[in-house]
C-alpha cells in the first residue's frame, strides 16, 4: 500500500479527542480525510452511516474478518467490534489524501508498527479519570454500566501513553487544538 501520511489520534472515550480530529479536518492546507472505521455497534442519535461508521452487523465484521479486510480491528467493547478496512484507507490514498484515523490505542498502535515510516501516533491524554468520568456522564450518550466500562478501559488505555510519538494534555481546549495542529503540520510536512 502506497500513499500519504497517516495520522492516529488514540485516547480513552472521552478524552476530547474527536473534537480535536474534527478541528484538523477543517484545516484545508492539512489535506487531511477521515478514515471512516468499520463498527458493529448500533448508531447513536446523530450519526450517519458512511459519515461516522460503516455500521454493520457482528456477522458482516466476522466475514470481513476472516476475509482478510481489515488494516487492524479490535473487539473495543465486549461484542461492539470496530476495524479499519483497507479498502478505507486505498479510497482515500487514491484521492491524494493524508489519512486521520480516531481509534483505540490497541489499533492506533497497531496502525503504526504496520507502517512506522509514515504514521504520526498521538496519544489524548485525560487530565484524571474523575473528569473522565464527568465528561462522559455530560455526554448523555452511554448508560451508567457502559460508563463504567469505559472508565475501566480508560485506566489500561492510560498506561499505553508512552508508546506514542507525542501526547497532548486535554485540560485546555483551545490549547490541545493548537498544539494538534502544528504537531500534524509539521509531521506532513518533514
Ligand atoms: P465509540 O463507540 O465511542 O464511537 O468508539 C469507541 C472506541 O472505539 C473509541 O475509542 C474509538 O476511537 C474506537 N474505534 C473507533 N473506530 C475504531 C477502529 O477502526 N479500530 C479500533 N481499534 N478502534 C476504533
Amino acid at each position: 500500500m502506497k500513499g500519504g501520511k497517516l495520522i492516529v489520534f488514540s485516547a480513552p472515550s472521552g478524552s476530547g479527542k474527536t473534537t480535536i480530529v474534527r478541528h484538523l479536518l477543517e484545516q484545508e492546507q492539512l489535506n487531511l480525510a477521515f478514515s471512516v472505521s468499520a463498527a458493529s455497534r448500533a448508531p447513536r442519535a446523530h450519526e450517519k452511516d458512511g459519515e461516522d461508521y460503516y455500521f454493520i452487523s457482528t456477522e458482516q465484521f466476522k466475514q470481513h474478518i476472516k476475509d482478510g479486510d481489515f488494516l487492524e480491528w479490535e473487539e473495543v467493547y465486549r461484542d461492539n467490534f470496530y476495524g479499519t478496512l483497507k479498502s478505507e484507507v486505498e479510497r482515500l490514498w487514491a484521492q491524494g489524501k493524508n489519512v486521520i484515523f480516531d481509534i483505540d490505542v490497541v489499533g492506533g498502535l497497531r496502525i503504526k508498527k504496520k507502517f512506522p515510516d509514515k504514521t504520526l501516533a498521538v496519544f489524548v491524554k485525560i487530565p484524571s479519570v474523575d473528569e473522565l468520568k464527568i465528561r462522559l456522564k455530560n455526554r448523555k450518550t452511554e448508560s451508567e454500566e457502559k460508563i463504567n466500562m469505559r472508565i475501566a478501559k480508560a485506566s489500561i488505555e492510560m498506561a499505553t501513553a508512552p508508546q506514542f510519538d507525542f501526547i497532548i494534555v486535554n485540560d485546555n481546549l483551545e490549547k490541545a487544538l493548537k498544539e494538534s495542529e502544528e504537531l500534524v503540520a509539521k509531521y506532513i510536512t518533514e
